[in-house]
């Protein structure tokens, strides 16, 4: 019987990531004994499982309130932080659409999409492909971090002073144009090193 692979992910809230133990119990339980679950480093489960109940098992898993995700070269769900100064001051409900605008797009290169709640960045959104971090009264945007290899490096400053209507829009735009201009299997990090990050800034003026 071949096999499917899916992410699975709860969203988040203040606190963090946070699986509730009936989801995973759930999720231990109908997706079958030579199902395999793959804990990634972006805070999604990849589940892979024969094909012929998948419909079924995606079914009953978003019932429980778990958001399910296409895996591989695709946005993947917004890797947050935990939200520890409070829903209202870190942007819980700003983070909550950003990740429901961005989530599973496909993309030529897998991609990453932080988001911090304060300056203290604790989710490292600078080793993102995209990331939003809460200032005082605004937004920082960051592109291009790259967390793997020999060559990695820190994003860089993409937008400073983002007003929060204008984050979805811009980050929408982001991945719309890696989209339309990146190259099949081309990473984010190179993408924006070939076009330049003035010319991503010219898009968005
Ligand atoms: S980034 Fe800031 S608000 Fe978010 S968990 Fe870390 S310290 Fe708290």
């Amino acid at each position: 019987m071949a096999m499917q692979k899916f992410a699975v992910t709860p969203g988040f809230e203040v606190g963090g990531t946070l699986f509730k133990p009936e989801q995973l119990a759930i999720l231990g339980r109908i997706i079958g004994e030579n199902a395999k679950i793959e804990l990634t480093t972006f805070k999604q489960l990849y589940v892979a499982m024969e094909e012929d109940r998948l419909e079924e098992v995606q079914g009953e898993l978003r019932e429980v309130g778990l958001q399910i995700l296409p895996s591989g070269f695709f946005t993947k769900s917004l890797i947050a932080c935990n939200f520890c100064k409070g829903a209202d001051e870190a942007r819980l409900e700003l983070a909550k659409a950003l990740d429901e605008a961005i989530s599973g797009h496909e993309v030529p290169s897998p991609l990453k999409i932080g988001y911090a709640g304060c300056a203290l960045g604790t989710s490292e959104p600078l080793l993102k492909d995209i990331a939003v971090v809460k200032m005082k009264d605004a937004f920082d945007i960051y592109v291009g971090g790259e967390a793997k290899g020999l060559k990695a490096h820190l994003a860089k400053l993409f937008m400073s002073g983002v007003k929060e209507e204008q984050v979805i829009p811009i980050v929408s735009r982001l991945i719309f144009t890696f989209q339309e201009q990146g190259k099949k299997k081309e990473k984010f990090s190179k993408f924006i090193e070939r076009i330049t990050i003035e010319t991503l800034r010219e898009i968005n003026a």
